[in-house]
């Protein structure tokens, strides 16, 4: 227990512990598990914080879905992680509990003492959750991923994240960022372990209005079911041919690290040697993916984040002396200046204007549109069609899955520039897309750069095929 302590003092991936651990279920399916739960998820154990000043005081009076499953099935909770403000940031440094450092040790400093080795970011938005697992803390972790906060912080910190399709897993309970996007997701050290937690936590839930129906998931297992029953990664020796994997050519851009592609193209030689297929595809609407992305998020997080006003919800903030308290725009905006921090202000700001009756059609409506497009791409490439829509017609030169690497780069220093500016914001430029459409997509270790830190690859399938995805991921781990 000391040597937890140790371990999360120096990555700062909890922020918060039961005093005493009461499993209700002692000698449920899950009850060999223990789970992080990052703290923009509901607990009642446990305060909730999403690491914004604005919520320091809360606890729920009930459990998210998710977490009620894991705890119904005998997991225990040991704490919960650290984020970026409401999910918004890619490296966990925009938190009141302070920045995750990533626990990953690079073999040329495993000589040297932790506290002067060079300190990483662990990525974000679910940081905590990443380092955590990574760090041993735990065996497996929540997270939330918008456009990309489960897959970053894995390729980070070398593990293994899902962010599972869209409406899979509820939503009930995890306090919205944009729920367009929001996700739940998974992180484990294999993924055996995720597979574990995904299947315990996906399930119809009448609570979340875009939770996925019963019949549309059904329909989704079907189409997936004949190529999944061709393959069996279990296999010490797996036979891959009958998967066609799909390289798409926009995930190359000039910003790749290029140690990077070297990881990749690794991959690549083994799973072809293995027999699988490598297809070059073309997504053409990806350069515009990280532009919609960041307007469709933040104007839905101004319309969420509207809720926080200090008199419902919200940690008000004393009005400063001289400031007329019966005037109640006063103390809705003092809330809201001190409550929030810069990075979740300039998104408000940013959606709010996205939003206004002149900037409408220009901003969020375009962005609607290379979002309509971007979900147009991935239904031509897929060979299965989309579950989701009324005439789904099939493609026979489609590919099964695609893959490509999870980010530009390794792990930035979290002294570099890579954390400030619009640095941040490039991280995601591989993640957004899949957000968009809402497909599953694993990020998974795939060996490291030049600089010896984790680099990681995602495997991106069809809505519903979040199966078929774990599979082709045990094959890489
Ligand atoms: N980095 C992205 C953002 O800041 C994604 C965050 C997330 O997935 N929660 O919005």
């Amino acid at each position: 227990a000391e040597h937890a302590q140790l371990l999360n003092k120096s990555t700062n991936a909890l922020v918060s512990f039961p005093t005493k651990n009461h499993n209700p279920n002692p000698h449920g399916p899950l009850s060999h598990l223990t789970v992080a739960v990052k703290d923009n998820i509901c607990t009642t154990h446990l305060p909730t914080t999403c690491s914004s000043s604005m919520l320091r005081h809360f606890t729920s009076p009930f459990d998210a879905t998710a977490v009620e499953l894991l705890k119904a099935k005998g997991a225990t909770i040991i704490g919960k992680a650290n984020c970026d403000e409401f999910g918004m940031g890619s490296l966990n440094v925009n938190s009141i509990h302070g920045p995750v450092v990533n626990p990953y040790q690079s073999p040329d400093e495993k000589h040297i003492p932790r506290a002067e080795r060079e300190q990483r970011s662990a990525g974000g938005s679910s940081g905590g959750s990443a380092a955590a697992v990574a760090a041993g803390l735990c065996d497996a972790a929540l997270g939330t991923d918008t456009g990309g906060s489960v897959r970053l912080p894995a390729s980070y910190c070398g593990i293994t994240g899902l962010k599972p399709s869209y409406g899979l897993i509820s939503r009930w309970g995890v306090v919205s960022f944009a729920d367009s996007l929001d996700c739940v997701g998974v992180f484990g050290k294999s993924m055996d372990t995720v597979k574990t937690v995904f299947d315990s936590i996906s399930s119809y839930d009448p609570k979340d209005p875009t939770a996925a129906t019963p019949h549309t998931r059904e329909r989704a297992k079907a189409l997936a079911e004949s190529l999944l029953s061709t393959l069996d990664a279990n296999l010490s020796d797996p036979d891959l041919s009958s998967l066609r994997i799909g390289i798409p050519q926009e995930y190359f851009p000039s910003e790749l690290n290029i140690t990077i592609v070297t990881a990749v193209r690794k991959v690549l030689e083994r799973l072809s040697s293995l027999g699988a297929q490598l297809i070059p595809v073309s997504l053409p609407s990806t350069p515009y993916a990280l532009s919609a992305y960041y307007v469709i998020a933040s104007a839905e997080a101004s319309s969420n984040l509207a809720r926080y006003d200090g008199v419902q919800y919200g940690t008000r903030s004393p009005l400063l002396p001289g400031v007329d308290k019966s005037k109640p725009g006063n103390v809705y905006a003092h809330t809201r200046s001190a409550g929030f921090g810069v990075e979740v202000q300039k998104r408000i700001l940013l959606g709010t204007y996205a939003l206004t009756a002149d900037a409408f059609d220009n901003y969020f409506l375009q962005a609607q549109r290379v979002r309509q497009r971007i979900k147009a791409d991935f239904d031509s490439a897929f060979r299965v069609p989309n579950a989701q829509l009324s005439n789904p017609s099939p493609n026979p030169d489609g590919v099964d899955i695609l893959l490509h690497p999870s980010a530009i780069r390794s792990a930035p220093r979290l002294d570099s520039d890579a954390v400030s500016g619009l640095g941040p914001y490039l991280q995601d430029v591989m993640t957004v897309p899949a957000s968009l459409a809402g497909l599953p997509a694993v990020s998974v270790p795939a060996g490291s750069a030049a600089d010896g830190w984790p680099v990681g690859v995602s495997i991106v399938g069809q809505w519903g095929s979040d199966e078929l995805v774990m599979c082709v991921g045990k094959v890489i781990e």
